[in-house]
């Protein structure tokens, strides 16, 4: 084995995005992607939220995500963790 294979966090999820909802993705990636949302439900919800700015506009909203952006799903996440 090539050591543990490190676990998808919200901030790399999130960084995946745009990546994922282009269809861009490695498929070994998407994999770890799609295990990340299963159990978390910030990314699911964040998720959802961005599909549904892409159907409004027809387009991503923009190409990379601002950290802003970031720092309010980690936020998220932190908060639904300690509930
Ligand atoms: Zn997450």
């Amino acid at each position: 084995m090539f050591g543990r294979r490190r676990a998808l966090l919200c901030r790399d999820a999130v960084e995946l995005m745009t990546e994922y909802l282009e269809g861009g993705m490695a498929p070994e990636e998407q994999a770890r992607f799609e295990a990340h949302l299963a159990h978390c439900d910030a990314c699911t919800a964040y998720l959802d939220q961005m599909r549904a700015t892409i159907a409004t506009l027809g387009h991503l909203p923009f190409d990379h995500l601002p950290d802003v952006v970031v720092d309010e799903l980690v936020d998220l996440y932190q908060r639904h963790r300690a509930s």
